[in-house]
Formats: structure tokens, C-alpha cells, sequence
């Protein structure tokens, strides 16, 4: 499946639109991008996870755990996990900070990917390897069906230095209301999931 094929993929399932849009940060952006309106069909959700797992199985070493952050990142684990062999857990955030729940567990030299559906700033997956590594595990990538943290390398997700596979590469600007382009150009705000 090549990058243009993911794209219509998310196209086609309305998944990513372009128009004029308010995002729940309150700021303007020219796309919208939701990944659960693609993973809500289990045949793509598979398809797009399947990919992602084949560039994991070409790294050769054996994958012992995939860990995703809830709630975004379940399915795609639960699908890479599956092509992979291995177990799907998660981590969930409780008051506020990422936690490994419900009696899951990583042991010591445990080799482990995380995987998510959409990266943007890395802020979760940066709590995940922190977690891993406190459990003795061996963060050897990451994954996720979209990359969009284009615009954020500068922070955490670099600082990780740590593989990361993308389905689909994407830059979503982002403006204040006041700063808006789109606005300037008098395009009524539309409300995402609208069409
Ligand atoms: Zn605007």
C-alpha cells in the first residue's frame, strides 16, 4: 500500500477533510483529522495495521509486547499485535498522568513497540517509553498510522531518538482565530463531521 492509497483511505472514510475547521483547542485549521472514522471499519482497520506490523517484522527482532495509549491507540495495537504474535496492552491516564493498569505487566529485557493511531506531539508516547524503561523493557520503535508531528520534532518525540514507522505523513496548520488566513478569506467555519 503505497502513501497516496492511505490517503484515500482516510478520504474516503471522511476521516480527513479539508475546509475551514475549529479544532477542540479552539484554534482554525484548513484540515480535519479524525482516525477513528477509518479504524470504525475493522477491514481497513486491519489492512492499515497489517502494513504497519510488516515494517516492524522487516526490523527482525522479535516483537514481545506492543503498547498503545488509551484510547486512540487500542485497536491499532490490538491489530499490529496480532500480525506480530505477541500481546496488545495499554496504558491509560488516570489524574491526569500515563499509568499501566489492570494488572499488565512488561518484564525485564521484554522487547516492546509502541504503537498509536495519530502522533502529533509525542507527549504520550514519551510517557510510555519512560514506563517501559522503568519496567525493565526495550523500547525498540514506534509506530503509528499517522505521522503529523512534522511541526513538533524540535520537541519530545525527538529527543527520544527512536525509530518511528508512519503510514501516512501530514501537516496540519493550525492558527489562532485572530491570525486565521482562512478567516481572512471570509470562508464560513465549518464544523467538523458536518458533511
Ligand atoms: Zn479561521
Amino acid at each position: 500500500m503505497t502513501e497516496r492509497e492511505v490517503l484515500q483511505i482516510f478520504q474516503k472514510s471522511g476521516a480527513l477533510l479539508s475546509g475551514h475547521f475549529r479544532l477542540s483547542s479552539g484554534l482554525h485549521s484548513d484540515k480535519y483529522l479524525q482516525c477513528a472514522l477509518v479504524l470504525q471499519y475493522p477491514d481497513l482497520a486491519e489492512k492499515l495495521c497489517n502494513q504497519l506490523a510488516s515494517e516492524f517484522k522487516l526490523h527482525g527482532s522479535k516483537i514481545d509486547v506492543v503498547v498503545s495509549p488509551a484510547i486512540g491507540g487500542i485497536i491499532v495495537g490490538q491489530e499490529v499485535a496480532k500480525v506480530l504474535g505477541c500481546r496488545a496492552i495499554f496504558c491509560e491516564r488516570e489524574e491526569g498522568k500515563m499509568k499501566l493498569r489492570r494488572g499488565f505487566e512488561i518484564r525485564k529485557g521484554k522487547r516492546v513497540i509502541i504503537v498509536e493511531d495519530v502522533i502529533t506531539t509525542g507527549g504520550s508516547v514519551k510517557e510510555i517509553v519512560e514506563i517501559v524503561k522503568g519496567m525493565g523493557g526495550k523500547v525498540e520503535g514506534i509506530g503509528v498510522i499517522v505521522d503529523r508531528s512534522q511541526p513538533f520534532l524540535s520537541n519530545e518525540l525527538a529527543t527520544l531518538n527512536l525509530p518511528l514507522e508512519s503510514l501516512l505523513r501530514i501537516d496540519i496548520e493550525a492558527y489562532s482565530p485572530e491570525e486565521c488566513p482562512i478567516c481572512k478569506k471570509g470562508i464560513p467555519l465549518q464544523k467538523p463531521g458536518s458533511r
